[in-house]
């Protein structure tokens, strides 16, 4: 009895004192007793992460003794999960279209840093940018020049004239060949379309996006209408393949997202008009569709909008919740983007809000972080940045606490300000 009871004391003592001899590296952190989320499932209640620079070392079902020197982050039971990931964002759209005529380069960008800031105090310590933001920005987070999430950049999207990304108005003059305009490329005709493709890869861009139908917020393009010939949108996809990376398409009916998926479009972005047939398609071909809530619902509300805008809209808002439907059903793989732009992007959060119409819990948390973390990584060794969206050892080391559960209880997913109590991000604590 004797003996259990200082067999018993010895362990406690063990628990509460560094291991003696076992120094850490300068840079190792433990935070012990969480409950951890690894991205894709709930692992442990009580467990424990520690890292080591700017990657996860250990993982533990159970707590961890600290090392010494070691400094030690007590979770109280917290919800430990892996940064999240917007696979659908401009971070230099951080200004109203009715500006960008006006603002000169230093304005676009200053309010591109406030918001990639913006961005990472809200949890995303990964975007992807789907035009507008280049290889500057990124390098000048990277570098620690300013704060904000790592940006997997398409740079400049690729339209066809009269397509999503021309935002010229009808009276407007005609284009010439490759017109370089708001985060835009416009492009006709194969050649055209590889030459556009290959000076975004030459700037750096870790995957090319075109344009494969209409979208709300340009002038002269019906929603309905189909943008690129399948040959034009095959020049785009060989093009990116001859560099190890993938073709994005922003498509919302059928026909272009049909069209795009035969050519070798990887991903579909927005998707939201979708039928059932076109669902099954782009489950077979094991593409990613990037439904995004938040901006349908935010545009529907703003004030100002011109009735064109509001009208495209209203018809993308509307299908929305059909198309989720459609995608669950057929297997997609379903990822998580929200697409503000302007003063809507303190909005970011209410995505997971809006998603639960749809998903459990359970299934947002993996779409904001090991599911955008597959299409991520759809750029492959384009992609410097290593193993990301899972707590696991060796992967990057992107971590948030939260006070509360959100398997439970969704809202705090949209109130980072107050619920994330930590952000970590490259192993450097954000917040
Ligand atoms: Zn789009
Ligand atoms: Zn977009």
């Amino acid at each position: 009895m004797k003996r259990i009871t200082w067999t018993i004391v010895a362990f406690c003592l063990l628990l509460a004192k560094p291991v003696a001899g076992q120094e850490a590296k300068p840079n190792s952190t433990l935070i012990n007793n969480v409950q951890i989320f690894d991205g894709r499932n709930v692992i442990a209640s009580s467990g424990a992460v520690r890292i080591e620079d700017d990657r996860i070392a250990q993982v533990s079902s159970t707590q961890l003794e600290p090392l010494l020197g070691e400094m030690v982050i007590d979770g109280k039971g917290r919800f430990l999960m892996p940064g999240l990931i917007d696979a659908h964002v401009h971070v230099s759209w951080a200004f109203p279209f009715s500006k960008a005529d006006q603002a000169n380069e230093s304005y676009v960008t200053a309010g591109a840093v406030a918001n990639a800031s913006a961005m990472l105090k809200r949890g995303f310590t990964t975007v992807r940018d789907t035009a507008g933001t280049d290889y500057g920005l990124a390098m000048a987070i990277d570098d620690g020049v300013v704060q904000g999430p790592r940006i997997i950049f398409t740079g400049r999207s690729i339209s066809q004239t009269g397509g999503h990304a021309d935002h010229r108005k009808i009276n407007e003059k005609p284009s010439n060949s490759l017109i370089h305009g708001f985060g835009s490329t416009i492009a006709d005709g194969e050649a055209e379309v590889i030459k556009a493709a290959r000076e975004e890869l030459r700037r750096g861009a870790y995957f090319i996006k075109i344009h494969a139908g209409g979208g709300v917020s340009s002038p002269t393009d019906p929603l309905h209408s189909v943008q690129y010939s399948f040959e034009e949108m095959q020049a785009a996809v060989q093009t990116a393949a001859d560099r190890g990376t993938y073709v994005a398409a922003h498509a919302y009916t059928p026909e272009s997202i049909s069209r795009a998926l035969n050519a070798g479009v990887k991903t579909i972005e927005h998707g939201n008009m979708i039928d059932k047939k076109t669902a099954e398609l782009a489950a077979r071909k094991g593409a990613f569709v990037v439904p995004n809530l938040i901006t349908y619902w935010a545009m529907d509300k703003a004030p100002g909008m011109p009735p064109y805008i509001k009208a495209k809209n209203k018809t993308a808002l509307d299908a929305m919740t059909d198309a989720l439907k459609l995608l669950k059903e057929a297997g997609v793989k379903i990822a998580f983007g929200t697409d503000l732009i302007a003063n809507m992007h303190p909005l970011q959060n209410q995505e997971f809000l809006l998603r639960t119409q749809a998903f459990t819990p359970l299934e947002i948390l993996r779409q904001a972080t090991s599911v955008n973390a597959s299409l991520i990584a759809l750029s492959g060794r384009n992609n410097p940045y290593g193993k990301l969206g899972v707590i696991e050892a060796g992967a990057v080391a992107d971590i948030i606490l939260i006070d509360g559960n959100p398997l439970e209880n969704m809202t705090l997913m949209s109130k980072p300000e107050t619920a994330f109590s930590l952000i970590m991000k490259d192993g450097k604590i954000v917040k």
